[in-house]
This record gives structure tokens, C-alpha cells and sequence, in this order.
């Protein structure tokens, strides 16, 4: 880049107007501060993946679920058998709430992506690096976000 000798030239110069202690406080922040957070179209493109696959997966076991509780509901008389069957029916049914919501989830992050607000924390604003969405591809706040609602949410289940 041709501007960077000129950029380095004025920092210099800056530093030494400013002083030392500022100086520090320059360089510093031009070393721990990442060029760009901010995901790539590569990365974008690959966490689409990620959220499809995991959109498609979940409908398909949806749906197994629902049409195994709908096919191999055995006409039983043991009362034991009644109620574990009962239990299964309910498990099923949880399961398919939580998928449910994680199917919104999943809507919501595809959504956002189309919008250009993927990636950024709903909170703050700041980069949700593609590490963390790697790992959790719906998440939609930051670490540092998350990591304070769940603090919060906790000392509010203490009280
Ligand atoms: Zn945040």
C-alpha cells in the first residue's frame, strides 16, 4: 500500500507530539487490534452451509419423529408398558419443541445473513468472530454479550 510509510510517518509524529505514555497507548492499539473482525464472503458462505445442513437435518428428524410416534404405537395392556410409552410420547414431543425453536433459530440466522446483519452482535454491535460461530452458527451476540445475559439471567433465578 502506498499510503502506509505516510500513515507510519504521521503516527511517529504524533507519538511525538503526544508523549510517551501516548506513544505506548498508539502502538499498543495497533498491535492487538485485528485488521478486520468482520466476516469474509468465504466464511459467510461456509457458516450458509452450516445453517442448511443443520436445517435440513433437523426438519428430517422432525419428521422421523413424528412418524415414528404415528407408526409404532403398540396396542399394549401392561400398565407399565402404557406408561413408558406415555414417557417416550412426551420426550418425542419435547424434542420437537426444542427443534422447533432451533429450526427459528436457524431461519432467523439465514435471515439475517440475507439482511448483511450476520455476524454482527445484536447487542453491541461488535464482530461475532467466525470462531464462535463456527461452533454455534445461530449465535447472534458476541462473547463478551452472551456471556453478561447469561450473568444476568442467573443472579435473577438466584433472587
Ligand atoms: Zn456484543
Amino acid at each position: 500500500m502506498s499510503t502506509a510509510p505516510n500513515d507510519t510517518a504521521a503516527q511517529a509524529a504524533l507519538a511525538i507530539a503526544l508523549g510517551p505514555e501516548f506513544a505506548a497507548l498508539l502502538a499498543a492499539d495497533a498491535t492487538t487490534l485485528p485488521p478486520d473482525e468482520y466476516l469474509s464472503q468465504e466464511e459467510i458462505a461456509d457458516l450458509r452451509k452450516l445453517l442448511l445442513i443443520e436445517l435440513h437435518h433437523l426438519m428430517k428428524s422432525g419428521q422421523d419423529a413424528v412418524k415414528d410416534l404415528v407408526e409404532d404405537r403398540p396396542v399394549e395392556s401392561d400398565p407399565v408398558d402404557v406408561a413408558s410409552d406415555e414417557s417416550d410420547r412426551e420426550f418425542v414431543l419435547r424434542l420437537a419443541g426444542r427443534e422447533r425453536i432451533m429450526i427459528h433459530k436457524l431461519g432467523r440466522a439465514l435471515e439475517r445473513m440475507g439482511e448483511g446483519e450476520y455476524g454482527v452482535c445484536e447487542t453491541c454491535g461488535s464482530p461475532i468472530t467466525y470462531k464462535r460461530l463456527k461452533v454455534r452458527p445461530v449465535a447472534t451476540q458476541c462473547v463478551e454479550c452472551k456471556t453478561h445475559a447469561e450473568q444476568v439471567e442467573r443472579r435473577s433465578r438466584d433472587l
